[in-house]
């Protein structure tokens, strides 16, 4: 049985099992449990807070997490990231007050930084030959300069909005996050085929997103302008219709272009055009 890590509460515990019901994974979200099995898939889920999961994964009791980078590379417990998941993005920054008159790394000589990421701020600090004092505290890190505890802070930051509202302004950002899945790197064969089928599903679930269906009505003499405008994944689908002269073409576009394509399309003459959600792509 393959044991996945995920955090209990939070801001990654949504997204970590929205994935797993997107690559078909039952997941029961009872959050008392502090294991559950999947009702229809060889996966059993640990429960835990984020801070703990590289450390579970690295000794075994778990062969797979999903956390942020950040903690992963705090933690510093040896683990192998095997897919970054495109959620939970965020950075880590230095931040002073916004009315301090900043003038790059060197203002952080013999300055007091608090954070929850000490080992990260250290290998910075080492690189850029700064000596500083690292003031560990674990929650509300950015109210230390107005309590007098810290000069700067060394936090999480994604819109910068906690920021601004603390009077604290972004100086350096140094280390760049996302959910990621780790492993043990020591799976017996049974486990690595769970996990290959995860993966699996993992990219299907990855080329269908912002991904749309489109059909339309299109005269016969506009097929190969069309197919220009709308590649598809080998090439689109072309059916006659009972009217002579016309075919209904079917393709995948990516939602972004969608709205530019259809104008490309309706000028070449595609008339009742749909759009529809993909389910899943299997490539
Ligand atoms: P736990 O109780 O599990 O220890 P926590 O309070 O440490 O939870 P959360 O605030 O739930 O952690 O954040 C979990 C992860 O979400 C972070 O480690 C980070 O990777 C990611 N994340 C993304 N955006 C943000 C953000 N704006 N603030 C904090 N974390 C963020
Ligand atoms: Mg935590």
């Amino acid at each position: 049985m393959l044991r996945l890590a995920i955090q209990s509460k939070g801001r990654l515990n949504e997204e970590s099992t929205a994935l797993l019901r997107e690559i078909g994974i039952d997941v029961d979200d009872s959050r008392r449990k502090f294991l559950a099995q999947a009702a229809n898939f060889p996966l059993e889920l640990l429960y835990m807070r984020d801070d703990d999961i590289p450390q579970v994964v690295s000794n075994g009791t778990a062969s797979l997490g999903i956390v942020g980078l950040n903690e992963v590379a705090e933690r510093g417990f040896e683990v192998q990231v095997v897919e970054k998941l495109g959620f939970g993005a965020c950075r880590i920054s230095l931040a002073v007050p916004k009315t301090v008159d900043y003038d790059g790394p060197q203002w952080f000589n013999g300055k007091r930084i608090a954070t929850s990421y000490p080992n990260i701020l250290r290998k910075w600090l080492q690189e850029q030959g700064i000596e500083a004092e690292i003031e560990v505290i674990t929650g509300s890190v950015e109210i230390a300069p107005a309590a007098d505890i810290a000069d700067a802070i060394f936090d999480i930051v994604s819109s910068g909005g906690t920021l601004v509202s603390n009077g604290l302004r972004e100086v350096e950002k140094i280390f760049w996050s996302e959910a990621v899945l780790i492993s043990s790197g020591k799976l017996s064969d049974e486990e690595q085929k769970v996990l290959d089928e995860m993966l699996f599903r993992f990219e299907s679930a990855k080329v269908s997103r912002h991904k749309k269906y489109i059909l339309m009505n299109l005269p016969q003499a506009s097929v190969e302008e069309a197919t220009r405008i709308l590649p598809a994944m080998r090439s689109p689908t072309v059916m006659p219709l009972a009217a002579e002269g016309w075919c209904s073409m079917h393709s995948v576009v990516d939602e972004a272009d969608l709205w530019e394509k259809i104008q490309q399309l309706k000028a070449i003459g595609a008339e009742g055009i749909l759009v529809l959600n993909i389910d899943k792509i299997i490539p």
